[in-house]
């Protein structure tokens, strides 16, 4: 068995700090806005007028903020709406329903979001951090390393975008207004602890603080922080919690996930648990599928006897792999076995309904196609979509 190391990468280390975005009116409360446009010379109604612009309206181009004196603007937007995200390229599938966002961050670092469709729902799946520091192997964005943190402001601004473009209609068949977020993009949430809680919290702060999503409706994955598990559950957020298990064993979970060298199973699972007892939310256990390496009915069997009885539902995940990859989804009868044997240990299970794949719709994959100049290995990653799906 191969031991891959955990990456200890801190980013924001003193003497590796990357450069981070210029200060977005998303990286601060409303209170914090006003302290700020009043520092302008600005009158402090002015903080929640261009907060109802963003976060209200959708509008994130300043020129379109035209109940804003001239000579206004240009100062508050300076200060508050600099440019975080330019747009690299976007896709669409599923009839228009899967919209996939590849962006250029200030320092050229690249980060992708997908936009997703359902008749009663419109979920985004938003990036943490540009790149990956976990290493998990079968992840295209593990394989290229961490890059940098991203500031609470450009999570947020990805939401606020497709927030917009679901606004305008774009989406066929699906409800205008964005009612879901999921942290399932680049990056592991929890090592940009504070930033990510931040941009949570802007999530879900009604407008004009913020864009006054449900706080059920918001889901942070994980590959088992424990740490920052039990301090998310202390932070009075009721979001939900998916834990990226991917095996129910410690030898295997070792390579899969790398991070397990650190956290073994049993204690990353009791933080899962407390998190679901502190919060009153179920945990969501995401479990690629790979074949021949976590798919076995003993696998099955095990994973049912650590989930029996505890607050939570397993999501498999049919892995979406890419081409020269190693890794291999698991073939159709040994998932339905997988699902059999983990509802019959009484676990709720669903597969998810996978999104985007013919648009690369795995984390990290258009970023790595978008970027010609990358040589970024491209791995394979569950794909992004969150609706499950009974088999
Ligand atoms: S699967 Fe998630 S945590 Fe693991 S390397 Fe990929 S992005 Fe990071």
């Amino acid at each position: 068995m191969t031991s891959l190391p955990v990456i200890p990468v801190d980013p924001d280390a003193p003497g590796r700090r990357p450069a981070m975005p210029p200060r977005h009116l998303a990286d601060l409360d409303l209170p914090g806005r006003k302290a700020l446009v009043t520092e302008l010379g600005e009158p402090a109604f002015r903080a929640r007028q261009i907060s109802h612009h963003y976060f209200g309206r959708l509008v994130r181009d300043p020129a379109e903020m035209t109940d804003l004196p001239a000579a206004s603007r240009d100062r508050l937007a300076g200060a508050l709406l600099p440019r975080l995200l330019t747009p690299v390229r976007e896709l669409a599938c599923d009839d228009g329903a899967t919209r996939k966002a590849l962006w250029r961050l200030h320092d050229g670092s690249l980060v992708e979001s997908v936009l997703m469709g359902y008749p009663d729902r419109v979920t985004v799946c938003i990036s943490s951090q540009a790149g990956c520091g976990m290493a998990c192997p079968f992840c295209a964005t593990g394989q290229a390393g961490l890059t940098r943190n991203l500031s609470a402001a450009e999570i947020v601004d990805q939401a606020v975008y497709l927030a917009g473009v679901a606004a305008s209609g774009a989406v066929a068949g699906s409800p205008p207004r964005l009612s879901h977020v999921v942290f399932m993009g680049m990056g592991e949430p929890l090592a940009n602890y504070s930033r990510v809680v931040t941009a949570i919290r802007r999530l879900v702060a009604p407008a004009p603080e913020g864009l006054g999503l449900s706080q059920r409706h918001i889901t942070v994955s994980t590959v088992g922080l424990v740490p920052a598990i039990r301090r998310l559950a202390s932070e009075d957020l009721s979001v939900t919690l998916a834990l990226s298990l991917h095996a129910p064993d410690d030898e295997l979970r070792d390579e899969l996930v790398p991070v397990n060298q650190r956290w073994k199973v049993a204690e990353v699972l009791d933080a899962a648990w407390d998190y679901a007892a502190t919060t009153g939310r179920r945990v969501s256990i995401e479990y690629a599928m790979i074949k021949d390496v976590n798919d076995q009915p003993w696998r099955a069997d095990l994973l049912g006897r650590l989930l029996a009885g505890r607050s939570a539902h397993v999501n498999l995940i049919p892995l979406n792999p890419t081409p020269g990859s190693r890794w291999d989804a698991s073939a159709k009868p040994v998932e339905r076995e997988f699902v059999r044997r983990l509802r019959e240990s009484g676990v709720s299970t669903t597969v998810r309904d996978t999104r985007g794949r013919e648009i690369d719709g795995a984390c990290g994959q258009l970023a790595a196609a978008g970027d010609s100049d990358s040589e970024a290995p491209r791995g394979a990653r569950p794909g992004v979509a969150v609706r499950d799906q009974e088999t």
